[in-house]
């Protein structure tokens, strides 16, 4: 039963099933501060806990697709986006060998535009709205484990909640406090991220294939150009964005590439590596308290550029569901609904991505198809 629907300045209504319920959120990412605006607009009382001791978001690039883009304009940040990203023209993927364009993508007509962001300008613009909204985000403050009545025992003691939305990414312990305890598998795949300075560079993102290999590179607002690298091997690194690798070794990695790639190449001077793990979605989306939302729930591979969309999709679809549906657990059954079909089909086609940019089998299918067919970017692009 719908009590309201949220204005599209963001502002919050009066009649709100959520009015005065105390929701917790872990984690200050991006699903998790979306997750907190969302609710707030809807009258929630919020309070997002983060083990960091600030938000340092790790990685320096991010692209919103118009899915995401579109859920954040909903939450009244139209405007703030426009200031603080690129809007992006074109995908253009390219032989990474030859340096030959195969296609280009038109971007340019997207509604809402597809942007590239840096990580921390995103999470910023989040976390701001959220505060603004009353939300109180406190860091340093690690969730160790969650009782069966959705309370948190933390590293400053217990916290009681109505409601815990579990936004604690890809090493969640939500998740497993709902019973999820699948192993992801490695994929066979480790990434290197990195970004050089870089001025004037063409608000495209090219995506340079080579056999079993590819580099991803887009610019950013602060002249700089974000790029990930990956590469299929037999061996992997752990599965986390902090650990840092030789330079080299990713030149080594594509010693073969174009003169355009290997010149970008030649300027990264620092760089992580991590490996690459398939994880399935969870079975288990919620308790009677507890619910996992974004990575926690249904970590992505990168290759769709599509985790943190789903996650702010989700925030936003979370919230709705638990205003709009008195009983708890039945919006907590309808979140789970709305979304499973939705994002296990985006990760399917994240997961054909990586045989598509690495050339095996379908030379050539390009995989920004995928886009197009989930309904991420419009038709006639
Ligand atoms: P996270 O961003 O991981 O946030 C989880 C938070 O929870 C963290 O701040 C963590 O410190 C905190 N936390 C964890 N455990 C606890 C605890 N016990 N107590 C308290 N706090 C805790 N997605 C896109 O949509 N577009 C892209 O272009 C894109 N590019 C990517 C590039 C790379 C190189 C990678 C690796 C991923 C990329 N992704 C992209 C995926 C995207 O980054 C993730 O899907 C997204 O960040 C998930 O958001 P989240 O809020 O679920 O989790």
């Amino acid at each position: 039963m719908q009590k309201h629907d949220v204005r599209s300045d963001g502002a919050s209504s009066a009649s709100s099933n959520l009015s005065g319920k105390r929701v917790v959120v872990i984690g200050a990412g991006i699903g998790g501060l979306t997750a907190a605006l969302a609710f707030a607009q809807r009258g929630a009382d919020v309070h997002v806990y983060e083990q960091a001791s600030a938000l340092n978001e790790v990685g320096a690039g991010i692209q919103l697709a118009p899915n995401g883009a579109r859920v954040l304009a909903a939450l009244g940040l139209a405007d703030d986006m426009d200031h603080r990203s690129i809007i992006a023209q074109a995908v253009m993927p390219t032989d990474a060998l030859s340096g030959k364009v195969i296609a280009q993508f038109d971007l340019s007509s997207q509604v809402p535009p597809y942007r590239f962001f840096h990580r921390a300008a995103l999470v910023d613009l989040i976390a701001q709205a959220a505060q603004t909204q009353g939300v109180d985000i406190s860091f340093g403050v690690r969730v160790e484990s969650i009782a069966k009545d959705g309370a948190l025992n933390t590293n400053i003691g217990k916290i009681p909640c109505d409601l815990c939305v579990g936004a604690d990414g890809i090493h969640s312990i939500s998740r497993l406090f709902l019973g999820n305890t699948a192993e992801p598998e490695f994929t066979g795949q480790v990434a290197w991220r990195a970004t050089i300075a870089a001025k004037d560079v063409a608000p495209v993102a090219r995506i340079w294939m080579a056999p079993n290999r590819h580099v991803v590179t887009y610019p950013l607002t602060d002249n700089t150009l974000n790029i990930v690298a990956v590469q299929e091997r037999d061996t992997w690194a752990e599965e986390g964005w902090k650990h840092a690798d030789n330079p080299e070794n990713l030149r080594a990695a594509f010693d073969d590439v174009c003169p355009e790639l290997r010149e970008i190449l030649s300027h990264v001077s620092e760089t992580y590596l991590w490996g690459l793990f398939r994880h399935p979605v969870v079975k288990r989306w919620h308790n009677d308290r507890l619910v996992v939302l974004g990575d926690a729930a249904h970590p992505t591979l990168p290759f769709l550029a599509q985790g943190a969309n789903l996650a702010i999709e989700d925030g936003y679809v979370l919230a709705r569901c638990c205003d709009e549906i008195d009983d708890l657990d039945a919006a907590l059954s309808r979140f789970q609904l709305l979304r499973r079909a939705r994002v296990s089909r985006t990760i399917a086609a994240a997961n054909a991505n990586a045989r598509n940019y690495h050339l095996s089998g379908i030379r050539r299918r390009v995989a920004h198809t995928g886009l197009k067919t989930l309904g991420l970017i419009a038709p006639n692009t």
